[in-house]
């Protein structure tokens, strides 16, 4: 009956469509965080709150302990069966039952097993789950925000301990199982993360400020698996985000005492979505990377070359004379102009300079899609040409 009770929970904890993300752009703000925000609402139906299964785990990492038979109760060693632990330590097989060792959040044996200070026990990965919904125990309520804001989810070595001694082979089985899907969450082409938010570029920095459970999962999984890379996307009203987008590479993620993070990042490599997917309510498409053509004819380069060094210069004027206002917060959010480049072909995403310009410059986030999409150099130039001298044409720009 739990068992039911419980996934009716988590479907409620990760059912897509109830958060939206929205960004406000970052030129708005005089506070000057220059963070994208994202909103959310708690998640958890109040029905399901207080119908949760107790079971309650009271062990402590220091004390010795010891299985009482097929109960689910674990007790702290007294004087007395210490005196014995020898005979103690060797508990029969048939005493132990398995299913007194599993999660009542996954319904699986535990991994990575941490006791919250209620005393209930869940895997790590199940526990932050909850928390990024709300900071209390799933199953008593009780509050855990000095536990979250610690982020000290120490594992529970007696119950891990005891995993790995008795149940071996089903702590193989849920290890294989772990890493299995540890590895589907670290495909950098396959059912990749996208964070559907705001206009990201090669090169430029793109700070977010993550609240939303589904995003607080995303973020930590990315970190997790080691590839601390997530695609972002701009919302589709029709697909739920565009065609096009770039990866951005996590630099650092700055937790608040509150489970939200503030998280570092920059631009990397270009995609185009071939499909959409979901994954625990976020969005995950599969993609192939975008790159530049290479002109190879010398002529061809030449006249590239001379087009991307006017549009360099044109662009460092439009930089100097703007605002002192406008060009302070261009510099706080995306830092100075990047240098002119020896080798404009360097990259498979051509000169830096173009995309901290089409972040900079104030256009429609579609205008700008469809220059993040090209894989012309000489288009993207002459479309920033074109900004460029309209925006010059402008009195008091
Ligand atoms: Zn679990
Ligand atoms: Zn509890």
């Amino acid at each position: 009956m739990s068992s039911v009770i419980i996934q009716k929970r988590w479907e409620s904890l990760e059912r897509p469509g109830l958060t939206r993300a929205f960004s406000l752009r970052v030129h708005s703000s005089s506070g000057g965080e220059g963070l994208k925000r994202v909103c959310s609402a708690p998640q958890l139906g109040d029905q399901d709150k207080g119908s949760l299964l107790k079971r309650k785990l009271s062990v402590s990492d220091t004390e010795p302990c010891v299985v009482s038979s097929g109960s689910s109760k674990y007790k702290k060693g007294s004087k007395q069966q210490n005196t014995k632990s020898k005979t103690s330590r060797n508990v029969p097989k048939n005493l132990l039952d398995p299913n007194d060792l599993e999660c009542s959040l996954c319904m699986r044996l535990f991994y990575e097993p941490v006791t919250a200070p209620c005393g209930h026990t869940f895997c790590k990965n199940c526990l932050e789950r909850c928390l990024d919904h709300t900071p209390q125990c799933p199953l008593c309520k009780e509050s855990l925000k000095e536990y979250l804001a610690c982020r000290k989810y120490m594992v529970t070595t007696v119950l891990d301990t005891l995993i790995k001694q008795y149940l071996s082979q089903e702590y193989a089985e849920r290890t294989k199982t772990h890493l299995e899907e540890t590895r589907e969450l670290s495909d950098l082409t396959k059912n990749v993360p996208i964070f559907v938010c705001t206009m990201a570029y090669p090169t430029v920095p793109c700070p977010l400020h993550v609240f939303e459970p589904r995003y607080r999962l995303m973020i930590r999984r990315c970190m997790d698996t080691g590839t601390r890379q997530f695609g972002m996307c701009i919302s589709d009203s029709q697909k739920g985000f565009v065609d096009y987008g770039c990866m951005l590479i996590i630099r650092s993620v700055h937790f608040l005492p509150d489970g939200r993070s503030v998280v570092d990042t920059i631009g990397g490599k270009r995609f185009r979505v071939l499909s959409r997917g979901m994954k625990d309510g976020y969005s995950t498409a599969d993609i192939e990377h975008l790159e530049d053509s290479r002109v190879e004819d010398s002529n061809e380069l030449e006249r590239l070359q001379e087009l991307h060094d006017a549009v360099y210069e044109q662009a460092r004027v439009w930089f100097q004379n703007l605002k002192v206002h406008f060009h302070n917060q261009i510099l706080l959010h995306f830092g100075p102009m990047p240098d002119r480049e020896a080798d404009i072909q360097a990259t498979p995403n051509g000169p830096a300079c173009c995309w901290w310009l089409l972040a900079v410059l104030p256009i429609d986030p579609r205008y700008q899609l469809s220059v993040l999409s090209m894989t012309s150099l000489k288009e993207r130039l002459v479309k920033i040409q074109q900004i460029l001298t309209y925006l010059q044409s402008i009195p008091n720009n």
